[in-house]
């Protein structure tokens, strides 16, 4: 195990002289109102002055504790009506230290009310002096286009040794953007990032974890092997620096941050049993040979997949902090959700590569878990079981394509590599002539259709589609009706708008009949009636309209010169929401054709 980023000590009221170094402890942090009932201390002079006096002070009272060949960088001053306030870093051999901090609060009589410190212990750091001048242009290819309003050389203690870097603060002035960024002066690595206008305690707080975005394959755009290889878990500085501090919320409580939120928890649920991560910054910083790091990835990947789904409107299922195990299963290869007596949980083994290192695992295992909380235990059949795997699959694939489309092919880009080879959301599979009884293979032909569907209609609409499909599951369900219910479902969201290109995937790959579209059944008169309401026209460039019998045809709105606005199909339906675009105000025509009928209507913007 690694030692914690930051540990600190509190020492309550005691005397300085009488204290001791803790041994072994990096940091230490002391404070307390009347810590110094008896102290005085009459500032005189400039404030350059003043700052001089007090730095003096400090030391002196802090002896035991002050490391050798640090000394005291004041940073804030302030007199007040009350006193006067000033605040420092500790800087080792000239150079400031990150993270350290002294405060002394003096009142107007010289008395000194208080000193809160956190101070590293640099008894045993290597370096004697700063060894680098910083490459501007690097550090701007890392903050973009961002203003950088600060720069400075700084030594960064990451729980385990000094690093020499540097420290840059940089926004925009529109307030959209604050942060700030420690890169490590040999390689420009990002050690530590904040945001700066984003930190708050309180029950739920916004933090960084350093995470794999969505696996180190994928974003270093490489092929497995040495470097970029497990190697049994072990810190390679390829991999380490694939990982990218990216924003999650988590809990605050006892002073520190800790990896739950509103959808998921980390449990110790089976073996290995292993130390969970705890951040007294608002930043998780775990290398990936860490067993903390998995537990970063997780959530992270769990929460930012949740802001994906709140957006497409499916944010109540499932919204229950979910049990997370990261490391468990006995070490074993492989990963599962589990509703054992109705206790829902993530698990994750260990065995190859750690399968929590990977979003497509990640994302993958909550999906049957989504599945579960919409329709309930309901794997049964080869059927439903193949559109379970598969289903889970696209959220993966749909998931991590969002992010990269390298190798966006392959499912399970990292874990499936050692031991196993991962899969495909590429099909070329036909269900009529290739279904084999086996849930994994037979999936790929429902993930792989969703992913033409997706190339048609797009991420949002599919996955919400998908997700809307899940309600309607059932034991033993076979795969055409299952998307004879997608179907159904993109009539609910939209109005049926998607039906045909959807349509056209899913006949291509076999999962409905050739005279899918064509067959129209016999209750369908050739005359229709319709009622068209264009209140939502002007303010929504939406036109409901309803029909007396469910119909099949196209909708057109058409400006007043006879241009083509838009087209939308619909399919055996009783409404259609017509979705037109931006467009100026003045006079439209709407042209709806069924069953060979043409209607037309007016439209006023
Ligand atoms: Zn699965």
């Amino acid at each position: 195990m690694k030692k914690l980023l930051f540990l600190f000590i509190f020492f309550p009221f005691i005397l300085m002289g009488k204290s001791v170094w803790p041994l072994g402890e990096i940091w230490a942090e002391k404070n307390g109102e009347s810590a110094y009932p008896n102290k005085t201390l009459h500032l005189s002079g400039t404030q350059q002055n003043k700052e001089a006096q007090a730095e003096k002070f400090v030391i002196a009272e802090l002896q035991n504790f002050f490391p050798a060949n640090t000394n005291l960088h004041a940073d804030f001053f302030k007199i007040g009506p009350l006193g006067t306030y000033i605040s420092y870093t500790q800087a080792f051999f000239g150079t400031s230290i990150y993270g350290t901090s002294v405060k002394i609060n003096i009142d107007k009589n010289g008395n000194v009310n208080s000193i809160f410190y956190k101070l590293a212990e640099t008894r045993n750091w290597p370096q004697k002096s700063f060894p680098a001048v910083a490459d501007m242009e690097r550090i701007k290819a890392e903050t973009g286009d961002f203003i950088i309003s600060n720069k400075n050389n700084t030594w960064f203690f990451d729980g385990e040794k000094a690093h020499a870097a540097f420290v840059a603060e940089y926004g925009a002035n529109d307030g959209s953007k604050h942060e700030e960024t420690v890169f490590a002066a040999n390689d420009y690595s990002i050690l530590y990032t904040i945001d700066k206008h984003r930190y708050a305690g309180g029950k739920d707080s916004m933090v960084r974890g350093n995470v794999f975005y969505p696996d180190p394959l994928t974003s270093s755009r490489k092929t497995y092997g040495a470097p970029y290889a497990d190697t049994d878990d072990s810190d390679k500085p390829e991999l380490n620096y694939e990982r990218v501090p990216l924003e999650m919320k988590v809990t605050f409580e006892h002073d520190s941050f800790t990896l739950r939120n509103e959808y998921s928890q980390i449990a110790e649920i089976s073996s290995p049993y292993t130390k969970h991560a705890f951040s007294n910054a608002p930043f998780f910083n775990y290398s990936r040979q860490d067993d903390r790091f998995e537990e970063v990835n997780a959530t992270y990947h769990i929460y930012n997949y949740r802001q994906h789904v709140k957006k497409i409107g499916f944010d109540t299922l499932g919204k229950i902090p979910l049990k997370v195990d990261p490391h468990a299963l006995n070490g074993a290869d492989q990963s599962e959700f589990d509703f054992f007596q109705n206790d829902l949980k993530l698990l994750f083994g260990d065995g190859g590569i750690d399968d929590a290192e990977d979003a497509d695992v990640v994302i993958h295992e909550y999906n049957h878990f989504l599945s579960f909380m919409a329709s309930g235990d309901n794997g049964y059949g080869s059927d439903r079981l193949a559109i379970e795997e598969g289903l889970c699959d696209y959220f993966a694939c749909s998931y991590s394509k969002n992010i990269s489309n390298y190798n966006w092919q392959k499912v399970y880009n990292w874990d499936g590599n050692e031991t196993w080879n991962g899969r495909s959301c590429v099909t070329g599979k036909n269900y009529k002539t290739d279904v084999s009884g086996n849930r994994y293979k037979d999936g790929e032909i429902w993930v792989g259709t969703l992913m033409e569907i997706q190339d048609e209609i797009g991420r949002d609409q599919t996955d919400a589609i998908m997700l809307g499909t899940l309600y309607f599951t059932a034991k033993n369900m076979t795969m055409p009706t299952a998307a004879r219910i997608f179907i159904h479902v993109d009539s609910i969201l939209y109005g049926g708008k998607n039906t045909l290109k959807i349509a056209q995937k899913f006949i291509a790959n076999g999962l409905l009949p050739d005279t899918f579209m064509v067959s129209v059944p016999d209750k369908i008169k050739n005359e229709f009636a319709v009622k068209i309401n264009a209140a939502y026209f002007s303010s929504h460039n939406i036109v409901y309209a309803e029909f007396d019998q469910p119909q099949t045809g196209i909708a057109r709105i058409f400006d007043l010169q006879g241009k083509e606005l838009i087209s939308q199909d619909f399919y055996n339906t009783n409404k259609v929401n017509i979705y037109a675009p931006q467009i100026t105000q003045g006079m439209y025509i709407l042209h709806i054709s069924a069953n060979g009928i043409q209607k037309s209507a007016k439209l006023l913007k």
